[in-house]
């Protein structure tokens, strides 16, 4: 379980993150939703240990954040424009992550990982292509395939379909809910795309200027939007 409590953060003398507390329960899938500027990402950077907060308090599970070194965290990522080394096959971005984790593996080790986490993200075949043969969609799964090959305790994704298109974004949102469900990691989801946090999340969480301003199961914000802000933002099709 993470829970942030009174978050700030300060970037000069403007407040990008004014006291924002929430919790993401083991395993839910919590999506930070919000327009460009209002703090989602900077969130995110600060619970992966990115960023520091200059006031109030991030735990995972009991322990303060700022006492777990980012190594040992145990966060995987995706971002938007997270690219794999160009120069490594996928079965060699997958791979990575071990190779250089602290946990030891045995070549055999690695490569039956690899091979399993290939199936998981349905790229089985792939393995041996470089990232600019296979489509965005497909290099998007292969992050995440890299992501998770650590065995993360949290998933931290940041616009992760933002690049492509509408029904590349729409087949991914519907994969990555089977692999969530299959695998029960908690995940913090950034998005300023309503219709991915609405279908997507166990519970949204919206944000503005640095503030919560709504939260609540996907049917409870569209039921009772709390402000005309929630009501338009929620409506708008981007
Ligand atoms: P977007 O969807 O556009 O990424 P966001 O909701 O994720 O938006 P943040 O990236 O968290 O928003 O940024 C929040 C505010 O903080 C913005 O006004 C941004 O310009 C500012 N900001 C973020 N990082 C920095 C930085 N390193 N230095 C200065 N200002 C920053």
């Amino acid at each position: 379980k993470i829970r942030l409590d009174s978050v700030e953060k300060s970037f000069d003398s403007f407040r990008a993150v004014r006291g924002v507390s929430l919790e993401v329960e083991s395993g839910e899938l919590v999506a930070l939703l919000g327009p460009s500027g209002s703090g989602k990402t900077t969130i995110l950077r600060m619970v992966a240990g990115l960023e520091y907060a200059d006031g109030g308090s991030i735990h995972f599970g009991s322990v303060d954040a700022t006492d777990i070194p980012v190594r040992d965290r145990g966060v995987g990522f995706v971002f938007q424009h997270y690219a794999l080394f160009p120069h490594m096959t996928v079965d060699e971005n997958i791979a990575f992550g071990m190779k250089v984790s602290k946990q030891k593996r045995s070549k055999a080790q690695i490569d039956a990982r690899v091979a399993d986490l290939l199936r998981l993200v349905k790229l089985d075949g792939l393995g041996s292509r470089f990232p600019a043969q296979i489509s965005g969609g497909q290099r998007q799964r292969v992050a995440l395939a890299r992501a998770l090959a650590v065995d993360p305790k949290v998933l931290l994704l940041d616009e992760p379909f933002g690049a492509l298109d509408t029904n590349v974004r729409r087949d991914l949102r519907r994969w990555l809910r089977e692999i969530h469900q299959e695998l029960g990691i908690t995940t913090l989801f950034v998005t300023h795309d309503q219709e991915e946090a609405l279908d997507l999340a166990d519970r949204v969480v919206i944000l503005n200027d640095g503030q919560i301003v709504q939260e609540g199961t996907p049917e409870e914000v569209c039921r009772q939007p709390s402000s005309a802000f929630v009501m338009k933002f929620l409506g708008d099709t981007n």
